[in-house]
């Protein structure tokens, strides 16, 4: 009998190991890795790198307390913000990132409402929560925050409509990852930057799952030519250990003065170390170039599959992030199974879609071997 809560709908699988782009169970059965623990570990099992950064840190001080200056925090701000004009706040999860982006936006607009969109995901604790456009997630949780909309994704007329001078931000994921890895339209995308400038409202673009080079730029709204005033990153930022971050406009650093908000746990040294690496790898030369081109292999290779096969109704993504979208919830449950008797791991997102989301650092041939086992389930009749 288990001991856990059952608020996850867990396979039986327990992976013990890993090691690149393999996992192993504790039957020592092994696995290509085609979800990277929800794109957390972007750079593979035991990276070299990463696995050093945290071993060097182990050896000093673990923790040391935001009472305190930090070297590490400094450097990674630096290595995030790129000689832009922005200021860092760290922080242990996704949802915690989107906290401090909506107490911020909030506090230095001195506005209540937040505007988000129908099927995003912004995280579990009661702000994120209030943020997330998907009623089965918030429903026994009543009463949520206040203030928060909920729009369609890629349309201009509700937006429109619903910005006045009570909205602090407009908040959105470039492409809704949780919600069946929808991406914006760049027009719409550029016309909502246009639009919370002309009212005074501020952009938060959530890069929780589509940042650190998964979609083959370090952030995915890189590809829109926009500015967000507000960016939260988490998930890979330490490639499994606990981080998150707020990157706003410098601008916005009077309304975050001391004392205004804070977490003990926040900029950890270990995450900060290991952050540290995992930023310089994904910056190394080259490093995006490859999610460039083993993304659209994997594109490439997908569009082919879907004139062959009936199950599959649309693939869609950028970089490393792909989905494809099945006939029917049944369809894509077997699916999940049937892969995983192939030895290869992938997950769902929305109802009925397919997310694959492989380690950044994959080889052409294990992006290939991947391929084959896809191919092989999605030809099936
Ligand atoms: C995963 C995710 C979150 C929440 O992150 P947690 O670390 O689970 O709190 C928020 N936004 C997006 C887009 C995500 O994918």
């Amino acid at each position: 009998m288990s001991h856990l809560f059952p608020n996850y709908a867990r396979d039986s699988i327990d992976l013990v190991d890993g090691s690149g782009s393999y996992v192993y169970d504790q039957q020592g059965n092994r696995y290509l890795d085609f979800m990277s623990g929800i794109a957390v570990s972007n750079l593979g099992h035991k990276h070299p790198v990463v696995t050093k950064a945290l071993a060097d840190q182990a050896d000093k001080i673990w923790h040391s307390s935001n009472l305190y200056s930090s070297n590490l925090q400094e450097s990674l701000a630096e290595k995030l913000t790129a000689e832009k004009d922005y200021l860092a706040f760290f922080c242990n999860s996704g949802t915690e990132a989107n906290e401090a982006a909506i107490k911020l936006a909030r506090k230095a607009t001195g506005r209540p409402n937040i505007l988000s969109f129908e099927q995003s995901f912004h995280g579990r604790t009661y702000g994120a929560l209030s943020a997330t456009g998907q009623p089965a997630l918030q429903e026994g949780f009543f009463p949520i925050v206040e203030g928060f909309n909920y729009l369609p994704y890629n349309q201009l007329e509700p937006l429109k409509e619903h910005l006045n001078e009570n909205v602090a931000a407009v908040m959105l994921e470039v492409i809704q990852g949780e919600g069946g890895i929808v991406p914006a339209e760049e027009k719409w995308l550029q016309a909502v930057e246009r639009l919370c400038k002309e009212n005074g409202s501020l952009l938060i673009i959530d890069e929780i799952q589509t940042g650190l080079g998964r979609t083959g730029t370090f952030f995915a709204f890189e590809q829109y030519q926009i500015e967000p005033d507000i960016i939260t990153i988490a998930k890979a930022l330490a490639n499994g250990i606990p981080v998150g971050a707020m990157l706003g406009k410098a601008t916005l650093g009077t309304a975050f003065g001391p004392g205004s908000h804070g977490t003990t746990f926040g900029g950890n040294n270990l995450a900060m170390n290991v952050a540290n690496a995992v930023v310089s790898e994904i910056g190394q030369p080259n490093f995006l170039n490859s999610v460039v081109e083993k993304g659209n292999f994997l594109m490439e290779a997908l569009c082919s599959m879907k004139e062959h096969s009936s199950k599959v109704l649309d693939i869609r993504g950028k970089g490393l992030m792909v989905g494809i979208e099945l006939d029917t919830p049944e369809t894509l449950q077997w699916a999940i199974q049937e892969l995983k008797k192939q030895n290869l791991l992938a997950i769902k997102a929305g109802k009925n879609v397919l997310r694959l989301l492989p380690p950044l650092t994959i080889s052409q041939e294990e992006l290939a071997d991947g391929i084959t086992i896809i191919h092989s389930v999605l030809n099936q009749s």
